[in-house]
Formats: C-alpha cells, structure tokens, sequence
C-alpha cells in the first residue's frame, strides 16, 4: 500500500457520500423476501462444502446505561434489570436455533460482542452468555482464536478484565471518543484519562493481544487543538489499534443527536484540518493507515493482515480471519452464510415474539447472484489492498475483466488524471491521495449505486 496523503482539493471534489463497504450488496439492498427458510438452506449448504468453513459469531448487546447524545447504535438505554433478562433469555433461545443449523464439528475462530454496550452485563450474565455460547458451539481451543469485546471505560472495574480474560476474552476494544472535558460534557459521556489508562494496563496485563480505542471527530466543541490534545493522550498510552470515526450529525433520523447544538459542531472546514493533523500525528506516531478510519501499529495483527492478504472488510469494520462464515446473533445482528445476507428483526418485541415461537427472527436478507459475488470480491480487494488485479478475477470468475467492466473502466479515466488511482496493463492501484478516497472509487465498481437516489441514505466519504 502507498502511503496516505491528505489532498484537501480531491477531498472536497470527490468526497460527497457513499457506501462503507462493510458488505457488498450493502444492506440498503436486503429485502424481506429473504426468509428464514432461505437462511437455513445456506447454512445446509455451508455444511455440506468439502471443506466447510470454521466460524465467525457475533453477539449484539443492545443495553446502555446513558445516552451518548451522538450515537447511531441500535441500543436500549435503561436501567431495567428485567428487560435485560428478557433479552438474555431470548438471546439463548436464538442460540439454540442457530447452533442447530450448523455441524457441530465446524470450530469458532471469531467471537465478536458489541452493543450498545456489551460490559452492561454483569459478570455473571457475560459468563452465562459464554458459557451458553461454548456448550452449543465449538470454540477453537487455541492462541490463534479472536475473541473480541467492545467495553465501555465507564462501566468496567480493572478487576473485571480479569474476568473477560479468563472467560476467553483476547481482544478489546473501548469507546474513547475525546478526552476534551467541554467535548466530553457535550455528548453526554464523562469518563477520565486515568480509567482509560488503567484497565488498558490492566488488559495488557491479563494477556489481551490487541486493544482498539475508538475516537470521533466532528464532535461539539472540538478543534484541531482540542483534537490534538487527545490524540497525544492516546499516543502515550499507545493501544494497537485506532480507529477514528467522522461524526454524521443526523438529528432526523436518531433522536439523541437533537440534545446537540448544530452551532456547536465544528464545520467542515475545521473537521477536515481536524482530519488532515490526526492522519499526520498517527503516521508519525508510527501507526499505519489501513483504511477507511483505522489505524494499526505495524506489529498488530490487522496491518500484518494487510501485508499478508488475510484481510476482510465486514460489518466490525477491517478485520482478520477471511474464510469465516458469520453467525450474528441478538437483535439488528447481521449472518453472512455462504453467498447470503441475512439480518436479524430490531426490535425486541419482535425478537421476543419470534424466538419464543421457534421461529429464527430473521427480517431480511440477501441471496448473492454471480454479478454481486464478483463485486463483491472486486471492492473487497480494492478496500483491503488499494488495487484490482485483473487476472485474479479472470482466473477465478472465468470471465475477461476488460470486457465484462467495460462501462467500469470507461468512468476511470477522470480519476487516474485527478491522481486517485493509477492504472497499468491488467491493474488499478490506489494512489497515496486516493486512500482516503477509497470508496469513491470502490463505488465505481458497485452496480446499485448506479441508483442516484440512494446517495441521500450513503454517510459522508470523508
Ligand atoms: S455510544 Fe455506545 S455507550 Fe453510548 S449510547 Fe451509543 S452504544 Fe451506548
């Protein structure tokens, strides 16, 4: 991969909205005629390959304790014990019907818990859940697994990294966002330096092998200063991994973000210098850029990924363990079985209803056809690895790449002379301008977003 460089002037020309690539089709394109019944025979069909895949679960904790006035989550902010054993209860139900579905002999290499916020629960909750987990699928008993956790400084004692690491825990990840005070009293969540540093030695301690922070820009009462302060914060403490989000305010559609004085958001302008310093600190800092806001230490796992070819793009943004077939669970959680889609009904009326009848609650999905498989492999190794190589794809779709992207490449041209991408006999790359750019080139590639009136439901590229 080239470099990142921050090109203001093909930013504000080329950067309007567009998909995140976490899936391609994207979810925009589900549809409630995928059923159940479809989602079953995938994974009859995952389980019948020579060499069936092992496993990715993704469990959604949906409880909060407060609002964090920016957030675009589906979570559930309540103090109601009784609604979160309701949802344990269900969510054990559902395990049950998904577990069935799969050979027992396929191992879980991937564990995922987010929210929400999955520490919400107590200790014993989270070891039920695990336990409910491990007793109905087989966890893969070594090193190489990743078992990840999205905690929330606030809601985490020391001791209870203690308690994730010996439930199987290996990796962590912690919404920071900003350690501004004013910026911090704007969105509603206070939390301190110190909390932060101590549970990430804490962790470090206990044997986890990667801890993410998460940060957003764009947030009330930020600037490129403020930002910075934060940042040299995050620095020292050095956590593998970084991943700096763009704040979309959208106070139509989530109703926290109304409690958000549009006045007090820093404009584009400042959001962009806010954006252009971060990359340059967290460059200098040694940090490699990935991708699409993450950042990781040359040594972790995801940047190794990257070098190696092992990298995906999925609904947890940029990770590793490519040949997985997905299992979400909980409410909103998205399955990717084999060449299908499938996401989980949101509310959790509706979850309870279903579950509690047998039935998997499955709102919609997605069956991939050849033309969305090649796609899909063409963004994900242009999101993962800033090229397409063509002879891969005439190799492995038994198609002639120029011919069958004939229309694709014809609208290349403006792009290779705006210096996004290069272009030599049989392959595209990105350049160092382009990376952060990478999904207005990835949309070329995307036959739906041809659809001019979906643009308004895309987040902002940059
Ligand atoms: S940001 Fe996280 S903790 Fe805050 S409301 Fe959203 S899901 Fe809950």
């Amino acid at each position: 991969m080239p470099d990142v460089f921050f090109d203001l002037d093909l930013i504000t020309r080329y950067g309007g909205t567009g998909p995140r690539y976490t899936s391609y089709p994207t979810a925009l394109q589900f549809t409630d005629n995928f059923k159940a019944d479809d989602h079953r025979r995938f994974a009859d069909i995952s389980n019948k390959l020579a060499v069936p895949k092992p496993l990715s679960i993704y469990v959604h904790i949906p409880f909060c304790q407060t609002l964090c006035y920016y957030c675009g989550c589906t979570k559930i902010v309540t103090r109601n014990q009784s609604r979160v054993c309701d949802y344990l209860d269900n969510l054990y139900q559902e395990i049950d019907l998904q577990a069935a579905l799969f050979d027992k002999t396929r191992v879980v290499e991937q564990l995922h818990f987010g929210g929400g916020t999955p520490t919400y629960l107590s200790e014993e909750q989270l070891r039920n859940v695990m336990k409910k987990l491990a007793d109905n699928f087989d966890f893969l008993d070594t090193d190489d697994r990743e078992f990840s956790i999205e905690i929330d400084p606030r809601t985490v004692s020391p001791d209870s990294i203690d308690v994730l690491a010996e439930l199987g825990f290996n990796r962590l990840s912690m919404g920071i966002q900003d350690f501004d005070p004013n910026v911090q009293k704007a969105v509603n969540r206070l939390q301190s330096v110190e909390s932060v540093v101590e549970l990430t030695e804490r962790a470090r301690a206990a044997g986890f092998k990667s801890i993410s922070y998460d940060l957003i820009y764009g947030l009330p009462g930020q600037s490129v200063e403020s930002f910075t302060r934060t940042l040299d914060k995050v620095i020292e403490i050095l956590p593998d991994r970084i991943a700096v989000y763009n704040y979309a305010h959208l106070p139509q559609r989530f109703k926290g973000q109304r409690m958000i004085k549009s006045s007090e958001i820093p404009s584009p302008d400042v959001k962009l210098d806010i954006l252009n310093s971060s990359i340059s600190k967290l460059i200098d800092a040694s940090y490699e850029y990935i991708g699409m806001d993450h950042f990781a230490l040359p040594n972790d796992e995801l940047a190794v990924a990257q070098r190696t070819g092992e990298l995906q793009r999925n609904f947890q943004g940029y990770s590793t363990h490519r040949s997985c077939d997905l299992i979400g669970l909980g409410i909103s959680s998205i399955s990717h079985v084999g060449d299908s889609f499938s996401q989980n009904v949101v509310s959790t009326a509706a979850y309870a209803e279903m579950v509690e009848s047998g039935k998997l609650p499955i709102q919609r999905g997605l069956e991939l056809n050849d033309d969305d498989r090649l796609r899909a492999a063409v963004i994900q190794q242009l999101m993962c690895f800033g090229y397409i190589d063509f002879d891969y794809f005439t190799q492995n779709f038994a198609i002639n790449f120029e011919d069958y992207f004939a229309y694709e490449l014809e609208q290349l041209p403006p792009l290779v002379e705006d210096n996004l991408i290069t272009m030599q006999k049989g392959r595209i790359e990105i350049t160092a301008s382009g990376r952060l750019l990478l999904r207005t080139v990835a949309r070329v590639f995307d036959y739906y977003s041809r659809d001019e009136a979906l643009n308004e439901r895309y987040s902002q590229t940059i």
